[in-house]
């Protein structure tokens, strides 16, 4: 059987880290397997459409370096891949349960449903009370001549069950009575439910596999149901493990970002999302955690799939990205840094950039050019500097700003004293460094560091606490990339007037 599988959005908000996880593994498996990755567009809630998902889905996906092989944007045998150009199809498939008397046309006013509802609500009923299940023509005429379009419903038995074998999850069985009575399959306005054509689609489609969340698994059994009505082979199911964050709840904004724009726009690179996200249910042994897509397009395994919620954790990916950072080459790492800095005006801004900024992509220049700045140049030394302490493409202007911007005298005096000591030792402390910086061009930098470390014992404390003022005095900040590498930088004179500045202030 050729495998055929689909990520079928819909586009109704940004694409989220779980939408994400279920695209990826999607895609991995259809690579895995030689099949074929579909997208398809799940727009028939014309309330909730938004262009902008729409947009969103498109470019988080290119960024990600995770493409179709058939979809909206690139057409493809079975399309179209919009939903809202394929109501004819609906419309047919309706017609023949229609036909087949497993379906019927409800008249039901709103005004009588919500009724329901809330009666149900107070009797612990759910569903419809199947009024219109068994009208006959006459009275349908009598309603049509009224001038009230219907809902198609779907007839579910009081008898038997749905069942089906998860490919995780093992055999899930539900009694038909146990579903809500007698779903709407196709609405007035002539646009199918969710159910109706995710299921005319798959099957259209020729969709072996569904892989989606566990949060569908609910709706499976109506699925089932659909097939069972139309005479279809239904395809296999694997419903994914949720994803929680730490306390164990569905993870959400209140656990922090989960947009993949927000972690764009935070400065994960898209290879450390990618690699992260994939262990999110997935894992290959108990040991090995970094792959790249091309390697998980090969390892990729439903069999390797964990039953248990994933956790997403924040620190752990993090970590990935700063791991990734330091495997970028220097012309990546700048590249990859340059919007960030050009957003917080360190560097000029480059025409490509603008949009890039603020969504932070990486900017489109060309490499290293004739319309260099001056600034860039001092950048691009300081790639070897800030690698090892980047875990964010976002804390790069902090961490280089001492190098762009004036930041002499730019702090409290506070700031300068280390813990347990007073304005006065830390005046001493900075006179007696002064010298060593003036002369740090006839050191290496292990012999400047002795000389701190010598002068540190002389003055009876410790290294940090010669290294902490004079970090504050040259960058403006406790953290930033290793000292000694940032005087180097900076240079003798420039370094000097700071730490005559920092003595001035204390
Ligand atoms: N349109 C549904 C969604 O937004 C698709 C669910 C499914 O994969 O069946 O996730």
């Amino acid at each position: 059987m050729m495998v055929r599988v689909r990520y079928a959005p819909s586009p109704t908000g940004l694409q989220h880290i779980g939408g994400v996880r279920t695209a990826l593994f999607n895609y991995l498996f259809a690579r895995a397997q030689g099949g074929a990755f579909v997208l398809r567009i799940e727009d028939t809630d014309q309330e909730r459409y938004s262009e902008e998902a729409l947009e969103d889905i498109y470019a988080t996906f290119e960024w990600l370096g995770i493409s179709w092989d058939e979809g909206p944007d690139r057409g493809g045998p079975y399309g179209p891949y919009f939903q809202s150009q394929r109501l004819e199809r609906y419309h047919k498939a309706v017609r023949s349960l229609l036909d087949a008397g497993k379906a019927y046309e409800c008249f039901c006013s709103a005004e009588r449903l919500a009724g329901l509802r809330s009666e149900g609500a107070r009797d612990g009923v759910v569903g419809y009370d199947r009024r219109c299940r068994n009208l006959d023509d006459e009275q349908r005429a009598a309603y049509r001549a009224e001038g009230i379009t219907p809902v198609v419903r779907l007839k579910v038995p009081d008898n038997g069950a749905a069942s089906f074998e998860d490919l995780l999850l093992g055999t899930v069985k539900r009694k038909y009575k146990d579903l809500s009575p007698d779903p709407i399959i196709l609405k007035s306005d002539g646009f199918p439910t969710y159910h109706l054509a995710n299921v005319v689609d798959d099957h259209e489609m020729e969709i072996s596999h569904v892989l989606r969340a566990q949060e569908w698994l609910s709706s499976t059994p109506l699925h089932i149901l659909l097939y069972e009505a139309f005479g279809y082979e239904p395809p296999r199911y694997c419903h994914l493990p949720f994803v929680t964050g730490k306390d164990g709840q569905k993870l959400s904004k209140r656990h922090g970002a989960t947009s993949v724009v927000e972690f764009r726009k935070q400065g994960y690179l898209p290879e450390a999302l990618t690699n992260y996200i994939a262990l999110l249910g997935w894992s290959y042994d108990d040991s090995r955690e970094f792959f790249t897509l091309r390697e998980l397009e090969q390892l990729f395994s439903i069999e390797k799939l964990n039953k248990a919620p994933a956790v997403f954790d924040y620190k752990k990916l993090e970590w990935f990205n700063g791991n990734y950072i330091r495997d970028c080459s220097d012309e990546r790492l700048f590249e990859l840094m340059r919007p960030y800095l050009e957003a917080a005006e360190l560097l000029p801004a480059g025409n490509a950039s603008a949009g890039g900024a603020t969504a932070a992509g990486e900017s489109r220049r060309p490499g290293p050019g004739a319309d260099e700045s001056h600034e860039a140049d001092v950048v691009r030394n300081a790639v070897p500097l800030v690698r090892e302490r980047l875990k964010l493409l976002s804390e790069a202007p902090e961490l280089l700003r001492f190098l762009l911007a004036d930041v002499t005298g730019n702090y409290d005096a506070e700031e300068l004293i280390p813990k347990k000591m007073d304005a006065q030792a830390t005046e001493a402390l900075l006179q007696a460094v002064r010298p060593v910086v003036a002369a740090m061009e006839q050191y290496d930098d292990e012999q400047l560091e002795a000389e701190f470390r010598r002068l540190a014992e002389r003055h009876e404390t410790k290294l940090g606490n010669v290294m902490m003022p004079l970090r504050v005095a040259i960058t403006g900040s406790r953290t930033s990339p290793p000292l000694i590498g940032s005087l180097r930088l900076l240079g003798t004179d420039r370094a000097l007037a700071r730490v005559d500045a920092a003595i001035a202030k204390l």
